[in-house]
């Protein structure tokens, strides 16, 4: 058996069977078949809408509709032009919503990658319905996720939804897919290991201990998952089902923690800055996942200095907020989102008594964190090759993010949320200005090659 199938078999299918929501998934050549009985088996309505962008329904569409009428369903179809491309915001879900409100016993079926699932998850909950998704890119990990993450009003928030009931993803459709969009996906999956970096720091001050549910089933695997990142550049089916598992698992560790921290952390705050700002490349708007791998990429060079650094004997002045909230204000010019970030950076201030019980916490514990951290973080230079070998962007260059608005963006991350990470954690201990200067001289070239120092 292959090993993904022995995978499949050992993580996802316990975390579907523990899923309050997700009831079957399946991965596997040929699986747009299974769509039509799937959902046959879910539902008591026969009329169904395909929900998709044309790039989703180019590469599946019809033939989940013949899959549905083969199982009865009088099929309706709504397809996004690709001219211009759907955005991730709210707004851009009204022509699904006013669909659904329209007919009670229309079932959704979304057929597209990140956004549209995203918007149709968003139509669904909104109007209180289950519905399948097919997967058509191994792009993102938020299939099976409950939040949708979308803008409103111009801030990218996780909108509190519903994951699908089923999840289909055949491989002839991933494996074919753009290589860039897999390389997103490897990207986003990239990113979970700051992200548990992340998590490790905030267990250490105290803001927020790890769980024995999400943490192993993204952490204990992250490795496998990523290794082998030349074959998915080649479309090579094991190597794109192992991706497909990893995104998956993440999305099911999100459901089962409630939050977005078993996935994100400050490689995604960086990464939320310039899709909020609409940071676009080529007069293409960068994706999730090629802004998360450039975020990933911060945030490992981020912890390469900060594993370099002797913290038993730190202190550290407690952080002005009135300071902070002048760099707020300096580096998220739209108040859209300068009013937010005001709102999340208040949530996770520290008071004194905290402030100082955080650094005797460091002062205490710091060589079990960083042993922990040294097995679980990629260092920066070994994930840079990797994104590379995936096909992934791994410099801000490789996006279009000068060096000065790099330098924005890593200051404006740690405001946008309340989620404690690396920036703060470096702000907290008076580190932040120290490993800012050196991890910008060290990305400058684009490469990272060399020591953090
Ligand atoms: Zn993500």
């Amino acid at each position: 058996m292959s090993a993904w199938k022995v995978q499949f078999d050992a993580l996802i299918a316990p975390a579907v069977a523990k899923s309050a929501v997700t009831e079957r998934l399946i991965i596997d050549r040929g699986a747009i078949a299974h769509v039509g009985p799937a959902t046959a088996a879910l539902t008591d309505t026969r009329k169904a809408i395909v929900f998709a962008d044309q790039a989703g329904f180019d590469a599946a569409g019809s033939a989940v509709c013949d899959s549905l009428r083969a199982s009865g369903f009088a099929v309706d179809q709504l397809v996004l032009t690709n001219d211009p491309l759907p955005k991730a915001s709210v707004d851009e879900a009204a022509p699904f919503l006013s669909r659904l409100k329209a007919d009670a016993f229309l079932f959704p079926v979304s057929v597209g990658s990140g956004v549209i699932n995203d918007l149709v998850k968003f139509a669904a909950f909104e109007t209180d319905r289950r519905y399948v998704s097919v997967a058509t890119a191994a792009s993102m990990d938020g299939y099976t996720s409950a939040g949708a993450p979308l803008a409103r009003d111009g801030f990218k928030v996780t909108i509190p939804t519903r994951a699908p009931v089923a999840l289909v993803a055949d491989l002839d459709v991933i494996a074919n897919a753009p290589a860039e969009m897999t390389g997103w996906g490897y990207g986003d999956l990239a990113g979970k290991s700051p992200a548990g970096g992340d998590w490790l720091l905030a267990e250490l001050v105290g803001a927020e201990a790890r769980d024995d549910t999400a943490w192993p089933l993204v952490q204990d695997h992250l490795r496998d998952w990523l290794s082998g990142p030349e074959a998915l550049a080649t479309g090579d089916f094991d190597a794109c089902a192992r991706l497909f598992i990893g995104l998956t698992a993440v999305g099911f560790a999100m459901e089962f923690h409630g939050t977005s921290r078993p996935a994100s952390g400050a490689d995604h705050q960086i990464a939320h800055m310039w899709e909020m700002e609409g940071h676009s490349i080529n007069g293409i708007k960068v994706s999730h996942g090629a802004a998360v791998a450039v975020g990933c990429m911060v945030s490992l060079a981020l912890y390469d200095w900060l594993l370099a650094q002797d913290l038993s004997r730190i202190t550290a002045p407690a952080p002005d907020i009135d300071t902070s909230l002048a760099e707020l204000a300096r580096v998220i010019p739209d108040p859209r989102i300068a009013d937010r970030a005001v709102a999340e950076t208040r949530a996770k201030w520290p008071d004194l008594p905290t402030h100082k019980d955080r650094l005797a916490r460091v002062r205490a514990h710091w060589p079990k964190t960083r042993d922990l951290m040294q097995q679980h973080l990629f260092r920066a230079q070994e994930m840079q090759s990797m994104l590379m070998a995936a096909g992934a962007p791994s410099t801000a260059a490789d996006i279009g993010v000068s060096s000065d608005h790099l330098e924005r963006t890593i200051r404006a991350a740690a405001y946008i949320r309340s989620r404690y990470t690396i920036l703060d954690f470096l702000k907290e201990a008076g580190l932040f200005e120290d490993a800012l200067s050196a991890v910008l001289a060290r990305l400058k070239g684009g490469s990272v090659k060399g020591a953090a120092e």
